[in-house]
């Protein structure tokens, strides 16, 4: 008998609408757990390398993890994965909310979905029942309408729908994601991978409970990590201010990133705080599935001049700095519109910013002109052009077509030197947070196999010191010493290696970065305890980090197959140079010759060659990889 997992994955091919039931074995979801883990293993053994991420050649992948839909806190998430369309590298983005679990109550582990329709369509997933169904009168529509069509269609207002708006429909190649019209796979451009294949929605609905090992410690330590909310300051803070919180600290240091990362000085900082969005903009607090921290934002605004829809949520930190700072804007209602754009239209907030940032920038710098833009006058902090941009590239109207392509492709399209003005690596726009005061968040962009992303692993002001919460929390994994944020010696790298493991498997298991230690309240042995009364399994960490690390390897093989080499390891140039005003002016600059030999020392580590960065035979032997080794070239 399974615990925590269906035994049950379902392929579907939307070019032939034919479907099967794949049943693998115990030892492939004790390999693999779900997740990115799950979603390479079927890309690797199915894709072909230098596919099309937009034909009917790319795989996309909705998967939960084998602990997914359990009554446990902070365990919601599910990840999308295929071969990105922005990045053409391995892509993945996780999404909480409620789809995930609903997914598995109707008696599924993971949708395997090949091939494109050649009309639109959605599917509908219920108890173990599927239908390829018509979604013609649902193209085009904005994703409240679709969801709500649906919901009446199918007589059934508990439908979890996850589906794609305008952007992902016009294969935006940042277009992203949505369930429950607030909770996103964000990254990567998965949404346009979607609209690809002409499938516009999936709705699931199951009402079969997971079958847990042993419920009642499950429920005896969610009800101990729900008491400690409050008590709590990470999750205390989290549920008061949410993400917004930290964007107070950069404003006051210096270091807000700001005008296409010209200065990350922005004296107007205060009118973003997570305080002022609580006097102003927010209407509510909302959760995810089974989660008691309940961190996500909603906004509204009603002005005569300015409607925000509560619907779409409200912006988070990145979405603040993104659509805010980034674009020179400070006025926290004209953000939330733009959030609600974005989310209404299915589009990444952090990419549609920097896009229309690295626009603005060309603009005046002389390399685009009014003919190029369709008269429209570019300026940082103008609120009016960037909510018409956001609108523009959704529909790919004029300009918008060009910035649709993500800017590293747009630049290329553009020359004149624009390509300097572009901050991204592996093509993926940069996220908030800025690697000069936090040299292990830079190894974290620079390594991301999916392109450049903050969420890769725990930020490094939780390891400063002895009192950090990392330092207190995690020594369960061999975490001792604390390391400044700023220094980037072999204990740096070699925590960040560590940390780096750890977040990729909370990624795997949809495990809610904020649930758990070091971002917030649960702990180390509070989590392995949930896991192993899920599954069953005499679980350790030594186990489960393993697991971590062989999707690490699994993703390296995947991009070295695509052409990507340690050339694609590395940050924008903007971050080897000094901050040049405010707080922080004439310091701050990453040492490019101490980064290069950071990043050998984490190839070593990894057991990958230090210069080629390939995993070596002993690794992937040893992570059971073997299977791989003709996929790479050494
Ligand atoms: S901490 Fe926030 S984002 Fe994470 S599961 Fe809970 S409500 Fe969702």
């Amino acid at each position: 008998m399974s615990f925590g997992y269906n035994g049950n994955i379902l392929h579907i091919d939307l070019s032939s609408r034919k479907f099967w039931v794949e049943h693998p074995p115990e030892t492939f979801y004790r390999t693999y757990w779900g997740g990115r883990a799950l979603g390479l293993y079927y890309m690797l053994k199915e894709m072909k390398p230098k596919i099309d991420p937009l034909s009917s050649d790319n795989l996309l992948i909705f998967s939960p993890s084998v602990i997914t839909g359990a009554p446990a806190p902070a365990m919601p998430r599910y990840t999308v994965c295929a071969k990105s369309p922005l990045t053409e590298a391995e892509g993945e983005s996780e999404a909480g909310g409620w789809w995930g679990p609903e997914l598995k109550k109707a008696g599924f582990d993971a949708l395997i979905i090949r091939g494109a329709s050649s009309t639109p369509v959605y599917l509908w997933i219920k108890d173990g029942k599927v239908e390829i169904r018509d979604a013609r009168n649902l193209w085009g529509k904005d994703t409240a309408e679709t969801q709500k069509l649906i919901r009446e269609e199918l007589v059934d207002d508990q439908i979890r729908v996850a589906q794609i708006g305008l952007a992902g429909e016009k294969m935006v190649r940042f277009a992203n994601i949505v369930n429950e019209l607030k909770h996103f796979n964000g990254r990567n451009g998965l949404g346009a991978v979607m609209g690809s294949k002409k499938l516009k929605a999936i709705a699931v609905r199951g009402t079969k409970p997971i079958n847990i090992y042993n419920k009642e410690k499950v429920n005896e330590i969610a009800r101990k990590i729900a008491r400690r909310v409050m008590e709590n300051p990470l999750s205390k803070d989290l549920r008061e201010l949410g993400t917004p919180a930290v964007l107070r600290g950069f404003y006051e240091a210096g270091c807000l990133p700001s005008y296409n990362w010209t200065t990350g000085y922005f004296p107007e900082g205060e009118k973003l705080c997570a305080e002022t969005y609580k006097k102003t903009i927010l209407k509510k607090t909302v959760g995810c599935y089974s989660c008691p921290i309940r961190c996500k934002r909603v906004a509204e605004v009603k002005e005569d001049n300015l409607f925000v829809d509560p619907t779409y949520g409200g912006p988070e930190y990145e979405t603040i700095a993104s659509l805010g700072s980034i674009c020179g804007i400070s006025d926290l209602k004209s953000i939330a519109k733009a959030n609600e754009l974005c989310n209404k239209y299915t589009m990444d907030t952090i990419s549609a910013g920097m896009t229309i940032a690295f626009a603005i920038q060309c603009y005046q710098e002389g390399i685009l002109n009014k003919q190029d833009t369709g008269g429209i006058e570019l300026n940082f902090g103008n609120q009016e052009v960037v909510l018409m941009l956001i609108e523009k590239i959704a529909k790919r109207e004029g300009l918008g077509n060009l910035l649709a392509e993500g800017s590293y492709l747009a630049s290329q399209k553009i020359g004149k030197g624009s390509q300097k003005y572009v901050h991204q690596v592996k093509r993926q726009e940069i996220p908030m947070h800025d690697p000069r005061i936090k040299t292990g968040v830079g190894l974290s962009y620079a390594l991301a196999d999916y392109g450049t992303d903050h969420m890769k692993a725990p930020h490094d002001p939780f390891f400063k010191d002895q009192n950090s919460v990392g330092l207190r929390e995690m020594n369960g994994l061999g975490i001792l010493e604390p390391v400044s944020p700023t220094d980037l010696g072999e204990k740096k790298v070699t925590l960040f290696k560590l940390l780096d493991i750890y977040w990729t498997l909370l990624n795997i298991l949809g495990v809610c970065d904020f649930g758990y230690v070091p971002r917030s309240l649960g702990t180390l042995d509070e989590l392995l305890e949930i896991i192993r009364s899920i599954t069953g399994w005499k679980t350790t960490w030594f186990e489960l980090m393993k697991v971590g690390e062989r999707s690490i390897n699994m993703s390296r093989i995947f991009n070295l197959r695509e052409g990507f080499t340690t050339q694609d390891d590395t940050l924008p140039a903007i971050f080897f140079r000094h901050f040049k005003d405010g707080p922080l002016e004439g310091t701050g600059a990453i040492d490019q010759e101490q980064f290069r030999k950071a990043l050998r020392l984490r190839y070593q580590l990894m057991g990958w060659d230090p210069d080629t960065g390939i995993p070596n035979h002993g690794k992937l032997i040893e992570l059971g990889l073997e299977w791989l080794m003709g996929e790479k070239e050494e």
